[in-house]
């Protein structure tokens, strides 16, 4: 069934539409690109990141801390992984922690409050983009493993490489955890969407431009119900 309203969408009013974003349906099928972060804003990844790294120090005898890669969770595994490994051996340690995630990090992913609802209710109003820095082979495993069904996955993106792939996705919205995910969306002329789900504070993300900050996904419904349709 599909309303046929108008612009606007309707069936999520307030914030009280938690959990009723799954069968929200308005405005065009072509109607918004909506792009999402994955790493702590549709899915809790930090079990399956802990047991990577403590899988890779038994294998390689690196001691990199997985309580510290698991909280910093945004920026590029070669930046974090660089504190505790010699610049000549990054490549070929975060090489061989992509290749563990690929068994060990679906496993321990979970997804976050409201994220089904959140991707089922953007997917009612056009296509889902995740634009994430994880590599994409290991996103699309994460993806699958929590039951979220997106149109595309772009991964191995970071600050302006995420912009980029936004303004070429043509995301109107883009959903994140961090400051850098705010500040790509809207270089890429997107709306901002914070979201408090991981290391960063509403205030921080504001403070980077997000338009709206949400606790969590379980409110995107209503974020949704408040934007048109974009023209044409
Ligand atoms: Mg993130």
């Amino acid at each position: 069934m599909r309303a046929t309203s108008g612009p606007y969408g309707r069936g999520v009013t307030d914030g009280a539409g938690v959990g009723s974003g799954r069968g929200v349906v308005t405005g065009s099928a072509r109607g918004l690109v909506v792009g999402f972060d994955l790493d702590m804003t549709l899915v809790d990844p930090r079990p399956g990141i802990r047991a990577t790294v403590e899988a890779l120090n038994a294998e390689l005898g690196t001691a990199v801390d997985p309580d510290a890669v698991a909280a910093e969770l945004g920026p590029p595994l070669e930046e974090v992984v660089a504190r505790w490994v010699a610049p000549g051996d990054v490549v070929q340690v975060c090489d061989r922690f992509r290749a563990l995630y690929a068994r060990l990090g679906p496993p321990g992913t979970t997804p976050l409050p409201g994220a089904a609802e959140a991707v089922a209710a953007s997917r009612a109003r056009g296509r889902v983009v995740v634009v994430t820095g994880k590599y994409r082979p290991n996103a699309l495993r994460c993806l699958r493993a929590v039951g979220l069904q997106v149109d595309t996955v772009v991964g191995w993106r970071h600050g302006p490489r995420k912009t980029e792939a936004l303004a070429a996705l043509g995301a109107h919205l883009y959903v994140g955890d961090t400051p850098a995910d705010v500040r790509a969306a809207r270089d890429a002329g997107a709306v901002a969407v914070g979201v408090t789900t991981g290391a960063w504070s509403a205030g921080a993300l504001r403070d980077a431009g997000a338009a709206v900050v949400l606790p969590s996904l379980m409110l995107m419904p209503a974020v949704l119900a408040r934007t048109p349709d974009p023209p044409g």
